[in-house]
Protein backbone atom coordinates (compact mmCIF):
# COMPACT_ATOMS: atom_id res chain seq x y z
CA UNK A 1 0.00 0.00 0.00
CA UNK A 2 2.47 2.23 1.15
CA UNK A 3 5.21 1.63 -1.94
CA UNK A 4 3.37 3.42 -4.36
CA UNK A 5 2.26 6.53 -2.45
CA UNK A 6 4.63 9.92 -2.91
CA UNK A 7 5.37 12.85 -0.69
CA UNK A 8 3.14 15.80 -1.50
CA UNK A 9 3.27 19.41 -0.02
CA UNK A 10 3.10 20.45 4.30
CA UNK A 11 -0.30 21.17 4.82
CA UNK A 12 -0.31 21.99 8.64
CA UNK A 13 3.19 22.92 10.82
CA UNK A 14 2.18 21.57 14.41
CA UNK A 15 5.01 21.94 17.43
CA UNK A 16 6.45 18.80 17.41
CA UNK A 17 5.44 17.69 13.90
CA UNK A 18 4.56 18.63 10.01
CA UNK A 19 2.02 16.95 8.34
CA UNK A 20 2.33 16.03 4.48
CA UNK A 21 -0.09 15.27 2.05
CA UNK A 22 0.41 12.42 -0.54
CA UNK A 23 -0.54 11.52 -3.72
CA UNK A 24 -3.01 9.51 -1.93
CA UNK A 25 -6.34 11.80 -0.64
CA UNK A 26 -7.12 9.72 2.01
CA UNK A 27 -3.07 9.15 3.51
CA UNK A 28 -0.90 11.79 5.13
CA UNK A 29 2.87 11.77 6.33
CA UNK A 30 3.12 13.03 9.72
CA UNK A 31 6.94 14.20 9.97
CA UNK A 32 8.43 14.27 13.40
CA UNK A 33 10.58 16.69 14.75
CA UNK A 34 13.20 17.77 17.27
CA UNK A 35 11.37 20.70 18.29
CA UNK A 36 10.16 20.93 21.88
CA UNK A 37 7.62 23.21 23.20
CA UNK A 38 5.93 23.96 26.63
CA UNK A 39 3.49 25.83 28.77
CA UNK A 40 1.27 26.53 25.82
CA UNK A 41 4.50 27.12 23.83
CA UNK A 42 6.36 30.18 25.78
CA UNK A 43 9.43 27.99 26.55
CA UNK A 44 10.65 26.27 23.16
CA UNK A 45 13.80 23.88 22.31
CA UNK A 46 15.16 21.12 20.53
CA UNK A 47 15.67 17.24 21.82
CA UNK A 48 18.45 15.88 19.90
CA UNK A 49 16.89 12.35 18.47
CA UNK A 50 13.23 13.30 19.37
CA UNK A 51 11.64 12.89 16.44
CA UNK A 52 13.45 9.73 15.38
CA UNK A 53 12.37 7.97 19.32
CA UNK A 54 8.74 9.32 19.01
CA UNK A 55 8.42 8.35 15.44
CA UNK A 56 9.61 4.77 16.74
CA UNK A 57 8.00 4.46 19.94
CA UNK A 58 4.40 5.54 18.15
CA UNK A 59 4.68 3.32 15.60
CA UNK A 60 5.36 0.55 17.56
CA UNK A 61 2.64 1.22 19.99
CA UNK A 62 0.35 1.60 17.24
CA UNK A 63 1.16 -1.24 15.49
CA UNK A 64 0.22 -3.22 18.73
CA UNK A 65 -2.74 -1.94 19.86
CA UNK A 66 -4.15 -2.49 15.97
CA UNK A 67 -3.43 -6.09 16.60
CA UNK A 68 -5.59 -5.51 19.76
CA UNK A 69 -8.78 -4.33 17.97
CA UNK A 70 -7.67 -0.67 18.37
CA UNK A 71 -8.58 1.46 15.18
CA UNK A 72 -5.52 4.02 15.01
CA UNK A 73 -4.55 5.99 12.03
CA UNK A 74 -1.19 4.72 11.66
CA UNK A 75 -0.62 2.66 8.21
CA UNK A 76 3.35 2.32 8.49
CA UNK A 77 6.83 3.98 9.58
CA UNK A 78 7.90 5.20 6.39
CA UNK A 79 11.49 6.33 7.37
CA UNK A 80 12.96 7.38 10.96
CA UNK A 81 11.44 10.45 11.04
CA UNK A 82 8.10 10.06 9.04
CA UNK A 83 4.66 8.00 9.30
CA UNK A 84 2.26 7.20 6.99
CA UNK A 85 -1.32 7.79 8.15
CA UNK A 86 -4.79 8.05 7.48
CA UNK A 87 -6.37 11.48 7.16
CA UNK A 88 -8.88 12.50 9.41
CA UNK A 89 -10.64 15.22 10.73
CA UNK A 90 -9.31 15.55 14.12
CA UNK A 91 -11.91 16.07 16.91
CA UNK A 92 -11.10 18.47 19.13
CA UNK A 93 -11.53 16.87 22.35
CA UNK A 94 -7.91 16.13 23.96
CA UNK A 95 -8.48 12.84 26.51
CA UNK A 96 -6.28 12.83 29.48
CA UNK A 97 -6.03 9.30 31.30
CA UNK A 98 -4.40 9.37 34.53
CA UNK A 99 -2.96 6.29 36.31
CA UNK A 100 -1.28 8.49 39.41
CA UNK A 101 -1.46 11.70 40.58
CA UNK A 102 0.96 13.83 38.91
CA UNK A 103 0.73 17.83 37.16
CA UNK A 104 -2.16 19.82 36.81
CA UNK A 105 -4.20 17.08 38.77
CA UNK A 106 -1.57 17.16 41.71
CA UNK A 107 -2.11 21.17 41.50
CA UNK A 108 -5.95 21.10 41.22
CA UNK A 109 -6.52 18.68 44.08
CA UNK A 110 -3.42 19.40 46.56
CA UNK A 111 -2.80 16.06 46.64
CA UNK A 112 0.96 14.99 46.11
CA UNK A 113 2.69 13.67 42.96
CA UNK A 114 3.20 10.29 43.16
CA UNK A 115 -0.16 9.45 44.85
CA UNK A 116 -1.74 6.18 43.18
CA UNK A 117 -5.34 6.66 42.04
CA UNK A 118 -7.74 4.20 42.94
CA UNK A 119 -8.96 3.88 39.77
CA UNK A 120 -8.03 5.67 36.42
CA UNK A 121 -9.24 9.24 35.80
CA UNK A 122 -9.97 10.49 32.59
CA UNK A 123 -10.25 14.22 31.67
CA UNK A 124 -11.83 15.89 28.68
CA UNK A 125 -9.99 19.20 27.13
CA UNK A 126 -11.02 21.61 24.41
CA UNK A 127 -8.20 21.40 22.29
CA UNK A 128 -7.48 25.17 21.10
CA UNK A 129 -3.66 26.35 21.43
CA UNK A 130 -5.00 30.27 21.55
CA UNK A 131 -7.37 29.05 25.15
CA UNK A 132 -4.56 26.64 26.28
CA UNK A 133 -6.38 23.65 25.89
CA UNK A 134 -9.22 24.43 28.58
CA UNK A 135 -10.94 21.34 30.85
CA UNK A 136 -14.31 20.65 29.26
CA UNK A 137 -17.23 17.87 29.75
CA UNK A 138 -19.89 16.00 28.52
CA UNK A 139 -22.24 19.17 28.40
CA UNK A 140 -19.69 21.52 26.59
CA UNK A 141 -18.90 19.13 23.58
CA UNK A 142 -22.83 18.91 23.35
CA UNK A 143 -23.45 22.44 23.47
CA UNK A 144 -20.76 23.33 21.21
CA UNK A 145 -20.84 20.84 18.57
CA UNK A 146 -17.48 19.39 19.29
CA UNK A 147 -18.57 15.76 18.79
CA UNK A 148 -21.88 13.50 18.55
CA UNK A 149 -23.10 11.61 22.12
CA UNK A 150 -22.43 8.85 19.93
CA UNK A 151 -18.50 9.78 19.04
CA UNK A 152 -18.18 10.42 22.89
CA UNK A 153 -19.12 7.31 24.42
CA UNK A 154 -16.95 5.37 21.88
CA UNK A 155 -13.99 7.73 23.07
CA UNK A 156 -14.37 7.45 26.38
CA UNK A 157 -14.88 3.36 26.36
CA UNK A 158 -12.15 3.06 23.93
CA UNK A 159 -9.82 5.22 26.35
CA UNK A 160 -10.37 3.18 29.34
CA UNK A 161 -9.86 -0.20 26.91
CA UNK A 162 -6.19 1.62 25.42
CA UNK A 163 -5.45 2.41 29.12
CA UNK A 164 -5.67 -1.17 30.46
CA UNK A 165 -3.44 -2.43 27.47
CA UNK A 166 -0.54 0.52 28.12
CA UNK A 167 -0.44 -0.12 31.77
CA UNK A 168 0.19 -3.51 31.24
CA UNK A 169 2.34 -2.72 28.41
CA UNK A 170 4.61 -0.68 30.24
CA UNK A 171 4.46 -2.20 33.15
CA UNK A 172 6.39 -5.12 31.25
CA UNK A 173 9.26 -3.00 30.23
CA UNK A 174 9.94 -1.01 33.79
CA UNK A 175 7.94 2.03 33.67
CA UNK A 176 5.05 3.28 35.52
CA UNK A 177 2.40 4.83 33.41
CA UNK A 178 1.49 7.82 35.71
CA UNK A 179 -1.03 9.64 32.87
CA UNK A 180 -0.77 10.84 28.89
CA UNK A 181 -3.15 12.28 26.38
CA UNK A 182 -4.62 10.62 23.31
CA UNK A 183 -6.53 12.13 20.57
CA UNK A 184 -8.86 11.01 17.99
CA UNK A 185 -9.92 11.66 14.55
CA UNK A 186 -13.34 10.70 11.72
CA UNK A 187 -12.60 9.05 9.02
CA UNK A 188 -14.81 7.41 6.67
CA UNK A 189 -13.69 3.99 8.63
CA UNK A 190 -15.15 5.78 11.87
CA UNK A 191 -12.79 7.50 14.65
CA UNK A 192 -9.46 6.13 14.81
CA UNK A 193 -7.04 6.99 17.53
CA UNK A 194 -4.83 9.60 16.01
CA UNK A 195 -1.69 12.05 16.81
CA UNK A 196 1.17 9.80 18.36
CA UNK A 197 1.77 7.81 21.90
CA UNK A 198 5.27 9.16 22.90
CA UNK A 199 7.32 10.73 25.86
CA UNK A 200 5.86 13.71 24.42
CA UNK A 201 2.47 13.54 26.10
CA UNK A 202 2.89 10.95 28.50
CA UNK A 203 4.71 10.79 32.15
CA UNK A 204 6.35 7.66 32.24
CA UNK A 205 8.27 6.94 35.09
CA UNK A 206 10.89 4.20 35.92
CA UNK A 207 9.45 1.71 38.06
CA UNK A 208 12.89 0.74 40.15
CA UNK A 209 14.40 4.88 40.18
CA UNK A 210 11.32 6.86 40.28
CA UNK A 211 13.36 9.01 36.89
CA UNK A 212 11.15 11.00 34.98
CA UNK A 213 12.05 9.18 31.64
CA UNK A 214 9.62 11.76 29.13
CA UNK A 215 8.96 15.58 28.61
CA UNK A 216 8.63 16.46 32.11
CA UNK A 217 12.78 16.53 31.60
CA UNK A 218 12.44 19.23 29.13
CA UNK A 219 9.31 21.25 31.09
CA UNK A 220 11.50 20.79 34.64
CA UNK A 221 15.38 21.27 33.20
CA UNK A 222 16.12 17.85 34.64
CA UNK A 223 19.17 17.67 31.56
CA UNK A 224 19.32 13.79 30.01
CA UNK A 225 16.87 14.69 27.42
CA UNK A 226 17.77 12.78 24.32
CA UNK A 227 19.57 9.55 26.49
CA UNK A 228 15.92 9.39 28.08
CA UNK A 229 13.65 9.21 24.90
CA UNK A 230 16.40 6.88 23.59
CA UNK A 231 16.06 4.60 26.71
CA UNK A 232 11.92 4.74 26.62
CA UNK A 233 12.55 3.91 22.20
CA UNK A 234 15.04 0.82 23.48
CA UNK A 235 12.67 -0.70 25.66
CA UNK A 236 9.38 0.01 23.91
CA UNK A 237 10.57 -1.63 20.75
CA UNK A 238 11.82 -4.81 22.99
CA UNK A 239 8.39 -5.28 24.21
CA UNK A 240 5.48 -6.98 22.44
P1 LIG B 1 -1.26 17.86 32.81
O1 LIG B 1 -2.74 18.15 32.73
O2 LIG B 1 -0.88 17.26 34.11
O3 LIG B 1 -0.44 19.04 32.41
O4 LIG B 1 -0.98 16.76 31.68
C1 LIG B 1 -1.46 15.44 31.79
C2 LIG B 1 -0.83 14.55 30.73
O5 LIG B 1 -1.33 14.87 29.45
C3 LIG B 1 0.69 14.67 30.64
O6 LIG B 1 1.22 13.38 30.41
C4 LIG B 1 0.92 15.57 29.44
O7 LIG B 1 2.12 15.20 28.77
C5 LIG B 1 -0.30 15.24 28.57
N1 LIG B 1 -0.79 16.42 27.85
C6 LIG B 1 -1.84 17.21 28.16
N2 LIG B 1 -1.99 18.19 27.25
C7 LIG B 1 -1.01 18.03 26.35
C8 LIG B 1 -0.64 18.74 25.16
O8 LIG B 1 -1.28 19.71 24.73
N3 LIG B 1 0.46 18.27 24.50
C9 LIG B 1 1.18 17.18 24.95
N4 LIG B 1 2.26 16.80 24.25
N5 LIG B 1 0.83 16.49 26.04
C10 LIG B 1 -0.24 16.91 26.74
Amino acid sequence: MSGAVTKGAAIYEGKAKTIYATSRPDLLIQYFKDDATAFNGKKKGIIQNKGICNNAISSHIFGLLEKEGVKTHFVSKLSHREMLVKKVEIIPIEVVMRNVVAGSLSTRMGIPEGEQIKEPVMELYYKSDPLGDPMINRYHIRAFNLATDEEVRFIEKESFRINKWLLSFFDKIGIRLVDYKLEYGRSPEGVLLADEISPDGCRLWDKATGEKMDKDRFRRDLGMLTEVYEEMTRRTLAAT
